[in-house]
């Protein structure tokens, strides 16, 4: 392709992207297709010659579309948002430009010095300590990989990547029965075994927090039988119903026992840039050692990019580090990200948070996670007041959760049905061993009418439903 075409087709897609966004409203929120329906369109063999770009922007239109699922919808109201907005995504499109890879300082001064500093700019929007400097990931499940391996080496005085696990004794590692399952794998691809993750039943209503007494005990029950406690993991904002943990009281815990510890904030540490919402849920959490949240969810930063904080990131690094001759660099000292991370190859994640931060400010950010806030619970009133439903959980920032009248198979039905119709998008859970429905609201494009049309989607369906005495 000569350059002056791909100016002509870049322009195209500008067009079409702006042109897409103006009208999710009218697509349905969740892919209407059937499993195969889309690989039965792509060709089963590759093509021999070129075709032309007017061809295979034409099949886009023709095969991929229709098997979207689109996030940017405003009335995506599952998982937790993926905002992707229009600066961030600007930003995107100068660094698909570039293409430059971000391992060492040498092969991206720019990329590197301004990852330092929106890292800085974001502690400072969290209310973090001054002194806590941190590193852009692709996603919560490697921050917390990175987190947890550096646990391990941390408790075994730096001796597991040379001399393996055997032999080492029984690490444990401790957490509430509401994590994320990133935590999970993360502890099996660290090879501490799922065994010794332990996982401490949290509190069924308030904040949703672990136990801490229990917490202690276990530790205390751990090391009376000779095994290894290395670290605890909290979280704020779970996501299945948004639990959050104490964290002065587990942070009091780990300190007391030297344990190193994370806190899992993936999708809650973007409404940190709010101060009112940081009362209690946030209380303590620059007295973790890392700290991973995702402004590709609720800041409205392209996927992917996740943010971990790092109090002294010497010692992840001495987990992690490893300089073959070929990535050495001569000069003075500077910092290499690849060194703090798994993966040795880089995207230049930072710009689309400068795009992003600059273009809102932290102000215009806040505007709208506090406008989500506020009509999550709004909707949660509404749905409180109809006959038979019931709240299961409370709000927790913009997320909560629901049953219709019926048992757990008729909360699933109705689910399937209200992602059948279209209009909006949600998704289920378990809570307490009973089958719930969650909402959550955290899409920069949706209003308050949104919503509300929302309610009125769900009362619909859900008399629909039980008119058909299903
Ligand atoms: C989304 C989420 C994760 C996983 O994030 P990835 O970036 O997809 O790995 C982990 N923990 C919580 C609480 C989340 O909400």
């Amino acid at each position: 392709m000569k350059w002056d075409e791909f100016a002509d087709w870049g322009a195209h897609i500008s067009q079409w992207a702006a042109r897409y966004h103006e009208t999710l409203r009218d697509r349905p929120v969740r892919a209407q297709t059937k499993p195969g329906e889309i690989a039965a369109l792509l060709a089963p063999t590759p093509p021999e010659g070129g075709e032309p770009m007017q061809a295979i922007m034409a099949d886009f239109e023709r095969v991929v579309m229709p098997g979207i699922t689109h996030w940017q919808h405003p009335r995506f109201f599952a998982y937790f948002a993926a905002n992707a907005t229009a600066p961030s995504m600007l930003a995107e499109m100068l660094v698909a430009a570039i293409a430059p890879q971000c391992m060492l300082w040498q092969t991206s001064p720019a990329a590197t010095e301004m990852e330092g500093v929106m890292i800085d700019w974001l502690r400072q929007g969290l209310g973090l300590p001054e002194g806590m400097s941190g590193v852009i990931q692709d996603s919560a499940s490697s921050a917390t990989l990175s987190a947890v391996l550096t646990m391990r080496e941390h408790a075994l005085g730096f001796t597991g990547n040379k001399q393996g696990l055997s032999g080492q004794g029984r690490l444990r590692i401790y957490c509430s029965d509401q994590v994320h399952s990133s935590i999970d794998r993360a502890i099996w691809v660290a090879g501490i075994g799922q065994d010794n993750l332990v996982k401490i039943p949290s509190a069924t209503d308030g904040t949703y927090g672990l136990d801490v007494a229990t917490l202690a005990a276990k530790i205390a029950e751990d090391r009376a039988a000779g095994h290894v406690p290395a670290g605890i993991i909290a979280a704020t904002g779970g996501t299945g119903i948004g639990a959050c943990d104490d964290l002065q009281t587990i942070a009091n815990v780990a300190e007391a026992e030297g344990l190193y510890t994370h806190l899992d904030a993936a999708w809650a540490g973007s409404a940190m840039i709010c101060p009112e919402l940081r009362d209690p849920i946030w209380h303590g959490a620059g007295r973790f050692d890392s700290i991973v949240f995702n402004p590709h969810k609720w800041l409205g930063a392209q996927f992917d990019c996740s943010v971990q904080f790092l109090r002294d990131p010497s010692l992840q690094r001495a987990t992690l580090q490893i300089d073959p001759e070929y990535l050495k660099t001569s000069g003075a000292e500077v910092t290499n990200y690849s060194e703090w991370t798994i993966p040795l190859g880089r995207r230049f994640r930072a710009l689309k948070l400068w795009f992003l931060i600059r273009s809102y400010g932290l102000e215009g950010l806040r505007v709208r996670i506090r406008n989500h806030v506020a009509w999550a619970r709004e909707l949660c009133e509404v749905i409180r007041a109809w006959d038979g439903f019931e709240i299961v959980t409370e709000p927790m920032l913009s997320l909560f959760s629901f049953r219709a009248p019926g048992d757990d198979a008729a909360q699933q039905r109705l689910v399937d049905a209200l992602n059948d119709d279209g209009r909006i998008y949600v998704t289920q859970g378990v809570q307490g061993g009973r089958r719930m429905i969650r909402f959550q609201v955290g899409q920069f494009e949706t209003t308050r009418e949104d919503v509300m049309l929302a309610g009125q989607v769900i009362a619909e369906v859900a008399a629909r439903h039980a008119a058909d005495g299903t």
